[in-house]
């Protein structure tokens, strides 16, 4: 089944952090986009290529910040989602919110309009690392937003953390793991910080280390080394409190695996409305123009935004198959993909991966190939064999 993802690229503030696609709050743009995206979904003329079948059975509002949409507008999206395709009886609808964009009448409305699964993004329960990052809620705020959800009903919460932060030290960061714990959200994504260059938070770290010695706060980040202990430590005190590990940034309890983003890691397929959405299709890539502006107004002038379509040769999708399910802790079903494309993966890439199984960094067991906690760490390195 398809998986249907909704970009909503509007954000009260830009974070010192953040490199993706999304722009400041306007409302009389976010209205005609709320327009376009409807329209979009509703003209499946306008994709380049057609889904094998117009079953679905998630779908997935992401940013951005999705939770600046009334609950109104939502419902119309979700609604123009259920004319277009069929979906499931039991869809997985999910909304990223911010914790301070929410209350739970919003949150009783979102639920009304047919979302089920929050994902918030908390990053941090410690308010010295949220002002950091110029996030623009507190770690209270975090925790009523969670308990918001629960009292409107939500039985499906995940919440984002990142460790490695600008004067983030193992403690501190095992402060913001515990209090998530003690919460018992259903589901977690653990990120590491990534810093783009140019990143205005990458600019005043580097301003403040220099002011090393004078009086502040020091923002340098952890050595490597206990970058590991934050993400080894992590996952232990999660799997000990029920979390399963399931992919390299995410756990769960029983039962509630982000079936959205298992479509990414599990050769799915889907199809992304709105600006710099992507879609996967049967083998067909594309991705809708970036800018808000240009991509409204393609859709208002009745037109697609499809942009860069691409056909993937075999090689190019076992690639692809075989880069996503790497991620998974279950890792790769080589007999899986030659099932499906009729070539061996190991005949394609064995020769690249051997070195890595031999460092140590990855397992091949019969016909399963998984990365091994540490090569979870330098799974970028292992990756690089399939770019
Ligand atoms: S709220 Fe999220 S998408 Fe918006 S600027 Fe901050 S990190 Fe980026």
């Amino acid at each position: 089944m398809l998986g249907l993802y909704i970009h909503v690229p509007f954000c009260s503030a830009i974070c010192n952090y953040c490199n993706f696609n999304r722009g400041l709050f306007d409302a009389a743009l976010k209205n005609r986009y709320v327009s376009a995206l409807i329209a979009e979904v509703t003209s499946p003329a306008t994709l380049p290529k057609d889904p094998p079948s117009r079953q679905a059975d998630t779908i997935y509002f992401g940013g951005g910040t999705p939770s600046l949409l009334e609950p109104s507008e939502v419902g119309e999206i979700v609604r123009a989602c259920r004319a277009a395709f069929a979906i499931a009886d039991d869809p997985e609808v999910t909304l990223e919110a911010n914790p301070e964009t929410v209350t739970l009448e919003r949150l009783e409305g979102y639920r009304s309009a047919g979302v089920n699964r929050i994902s918030f993004g908390v990053q941090s329960f410690r308010d010295d690392e949220l002002r950091r990052l110029s996030r623009l809620h507190s770690a209270d705020r975090a925790g009523g937003a969670f308990l918001e959800a629960r009292g409107a009903g939500f039985d499906n919460v995940s919440l984002d953390l990142m460790m490695w932060l600008p004067g983030q030290r193992v403690d501190d960061w095992l402060q913001s793991v515990d209090r998530a714990i003690a919460l018992g959200p259903d589901h977690l994504s653990l990120y590491l910080l990534e810093l783009y260059p140019n990143a205005p938070l990458k600019e005043e770290m580097a301003r403040r280390t220099l002011r090393i010695g004078q009086p502040g706060e020091n923002w340098s980040q952890a050595p490597d080394e206990e970058a590991e202990v934050m993400y080894g430590e992590a996952m232990d005190r999660l799997g000990a409190h029920g979390y399963e590990q399931y992919e390299l940034s995410n756990v769960a309890r029983i039962g509630h695996r982000a079936r959205h983003n298992l479509k990414y890691w599990t050769d799915g397929s889907w199809l992304g409305f709105g600006c710099g959405a992507h879609s996967t299709v049967g083998g067909t890539r594309w991705k809708n123009v970036a800018a808000t502006e240009e991509y409204v107004a393609r859709i208002e002038a009745g037109g697609s935004a499809a942009t860069d379509v691409r056909t993937l040769s075999t090689t190019e999708q076992i690639g692809d198959a075989m880069f996503t399910a790497l991620r998974l802790t279950e890792g790769v079903d080589l007999d899986g993909i030659q099932r499906k494309y009729g070539v061996d993966p190991w005949a394609c890439f064995g020769d690249d991966l051997q070195p890595f199984i031999d460092e140590g960094l990855l397992v091949r067991q019969n016909r399963r190939l998984w990365l091994t906690r540490r090569g979870m760490l330098l799974a970028n390195e292992v990756m690089a064999v399939f770019v």
